[in-house]
């Protein structure tokens, strides 16, 4: 079997790929890259590298390229990978670990849209358990910075129209019952990819 590592410049980190085995809990030791995955993969066209590429490099412990990668942050979540590999790999939950341990270790992303907009999704979640769709939008574009002053007005013209609506809700959320809860997920999650 050729080894993915050929075409790279970077030297394996073992204790990575152990890390994110234990934490992803992927099963990822199983694969035997037989490009199921990739083939299942709706958007592995816009990818840097394959989902199957990806789970070769974590094997091999390429830390640099995998958390730089743009496939870390193109992956959907569908599932379509993960529902068809003869290994039952959890790509999508070794694609999450990555997400956070390139967060903690402060790796700019390949694709900062989306891992800003990734931020300011789970944000209003971990806060009331619920999602707070204003607080979203609005954590999206202070951290974005790239709308013009043109933009921001349609915005807000747009969410005014959705507020008279009720499209959209103004006020935060009330927390749900098991906010508390939620929030200690997201602590544990955050622990665990440190
Ligand atoms: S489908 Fe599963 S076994 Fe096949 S390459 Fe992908 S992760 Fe590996
Ligand atoms: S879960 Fe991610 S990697 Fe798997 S098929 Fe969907 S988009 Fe591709």
């Amino acid at each position: 079997m050729q080894l993915v590592c050929d075409q790279f410049q970077e030297t394996g980190d073992p204790a990575f790929s152990k890390r994110v085995k234990e934490v992803s809990e992927s099963g990822l030791e199983r694969c035997y890259q037989c490009l199921t995955c990739t083939l299942s993969c709706p958007v592995a066209f816009a990818m840097d590298y394959p989902p199957h590429q990806i789970v070769r490099m974590v094997q091999l412990g390429l830390k640099e390229q995998v958390l730089r990668s743009s496939t870390i942050w193109i992956c959907a979540s569908c599932l379509s990978c993960v529902t068809r590999c003869p290994n039952e790999i959890d790509i999508p939950h070794l694609m999450d670990t990555l997400h956070q341990i390139a967060l903690h270790e402060g790796v700019a992303a390949k694709e900062p849209a989306v891992a800003m907009f990734h931020e300011a999704f789970l944000a209003p979640i971990k806060k009331y358990g619920r999602q707070y769709e204003a607080m979203m939008t609005i954590g999206y574009m202070l951290r974005a910075r790239q709308f013009s002053p043109k933009d921001l007005l349609n915005n807000a013209l747009l969410g005014f129209k959705m507020i008279t609506k009720r499209k959209l809700k103004l006020l935060p959320p009330h927390s749900i019952k098991g906010a508390k809860e939620i929030r200690g997920i997201f602590e544990k999650t955050e622990e665990r990819g440190k």
